[in-house]
């Protein structure tokens, strides 16, 4: 089973914690020698001080941390769209004026064709063009409408809602790839009825937030606002655990550092649902490990519609050795004090993100996380768990300022990057997602 002698050996915080004590003896003989000659006021304030000095010394620090590569995460300009509704002739209307959309300009091609121009907030940039608009027309017809991006290539299949809430892919004879695969053209039904066009699943802000609210009406769920975006947005955490959390190690949930990954959101979603379920062994494990939650990293830039970045400009997932970004200063802080608050260890970190496949990952085999080899049980777990289904494990050294790499690096903990394939059927997404869950939480309890 997994190696306890790297578990509960090989942090920071535990050697802090053997040095405190030796403190503490010292300081309680120093506390009796005093209370022989002192009246007992000024030794209990001595007293006091010391706990203090004591507990100061067990505390876990923020760290900075150098890679090969330095990455620059100032602060850069972003491109804002203009929000407005773009009318042709007056007949046919496409709009933006919604959070999450992105639609930078829109024409009339010819009779039948109409091109909507996608742009990102700023470049360099990676190619996942993000795009998030509603089209309608004063006259029923069947219309021609070419997504078009200037600098990148078209990459989502395009989803239909008639609400903004429910989705649909289009039908794969309504829809092809054009000029050498950089650009889309879709036919559509367009009546006097708005109808929503997007590359994902409309997942706002607001969303998230009525998300985390729902799932906080379970009474070992603590909803919490941490502080603010840069544009002032909230950013929210899920503080999930029963009865007292002291001395519990702590496990990380985050979720959407780039805006348009909505199928890693959603595996985020059905994963903590399924921690919240009330049976045995959703119990015991929230009697025994505290599980923090992070669900939408990123509320500027989803809310504008962008392709990758905040609204300072900057890849997230490039700031976790820095922390020049509010919101993963933000995230840090609070992931640092609350493993300070409950005197917990950190052991494992999962960051929901979405690519063109499902997989994993993970560390490359040299790197002995606390809970090393947790990452192969639980892998193969889930590949046991799930038929027709292989687990693809991704293991790479750390290389890059990203949320992995500072779970290791200022914890020694366990982490994963759990990927989820833009276009995985939704049910599919759900019904690993709580697998992914269930064989964490059995091997964790194992390990207890
Ligand atoms: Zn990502």
């Amino acid at each position: 089973m997994v190696n306890k002698s790297n578990i509960f050996f090989k942090t920071d915080k535990i050697s802090v914690t053997f040095v405190s004590l030796r403190f503490k003896n010292m300081a309680l003989k120093q506390v009796k020698k005093i209370s022989n000659n002192y009246n007992w006021k000024s030794s209990l304030t001595i007293y006091l001080l010391l706990i203090l000095f004591i507990s100061a010394c067990s505390s876990v620090k923020l760290k900075t941390f150098e890679y090969p590569k330095p990455v620059d995460t100032s602060s850069r300009v972003i491109d804002y769209q203009d929000k407005k509704t773009y009318s042709i002739n007056d007949v046919v209307f496409a709009d933006n004026q919604f959070d999450g959309a992105r639609l930078n300009d829109f024409t009339q091609l010819n009779d039948s064709t109409f091109q909507a121009t996608i742009l990102p907030e700023n470049e360099p940039i990676n190619p996942s063009p993000h795009y998030a608009f509603r089209i309608w027309s004063k006259q029923s017809q069947t219309v021609y409408l070419k997504l078009n991006y200037p600098t990148s290539t078209h990459r989502y299949i395009p989803k239909l809602s008639a609400n903004g809430e429910k989705w649909k892919p289009i039908d794969s004879v309504a829809y092809q790839l054009i000029d050498s695969a950089k650009n889309a053209l879709l036919k559509i039904k367009i009546d006097s009825k708005k109808l929503w066009i997007a590359a994902q699943e409309l997942k706002t802000s607001k969303e998230a937030a009525n998300w985390a609210k729902q799932i906080a009406n379970h009474k070992d769920v603590r909803f919490k606002i941490i502080g603010k975006s840069k544009l002032k947005r909230n950013m929210i955490a899920l503080d999930i655990y029963e009865g007292n959390p002291e001395g519990r190690d702590i496990i990380v949930v985050l979720s959407r550092q780039h805006p348009p990954e909505v199928s890693g959101y959603l595996a985020m979603q059905s994963f903590v649902e399924e921690l919240l379920k009330d049976n045995r062994l959703q119990k015991d494990f929230r009697n025994n490990y505290r599980i923090l939650v992070f669900p939408l990293l990123n509320p500027d830039g989803v809310d504008l519609g962008h392709w990758r970045h905040n609204a300072g400009g900057i890849d997230l997932n490039r700031d976790w050795a820095y922390y020049k970004q509010e919101e993963v200063k933000t995230i840090v802080n609070s992931i640092v004090e609350k493993a300070n608050e409950s005197k917990s260890k950190v052991i494992l970190g999962l960051d929901f993100h979405s690519t063109q496949e499902d997989l994993y990952y993970s560390f490359s085999d040299e790197m002995h996380s606390s809970i090393y080899p947790f990452k192969d049980y639980w892998i193969g777990a889930i590949d046991n768990a799930i038929p027709n289904y292989t687990p693809d494990d991704q293991p790479f050294p750390l290389s890059q300022p990203i949320s992995k790499g500072w779970f290791y690096k200022q914890f020694n903990a366990e982490s994963l990057t759990y990927e989820i394939g833009d276009e995985t059927p939704r049910d599919f997404i759900k019904l690993k997602a709580e697998v992914a869950a269930r064989e964490m939480m059995k091997l964790l309890i194992l390990r207890n």
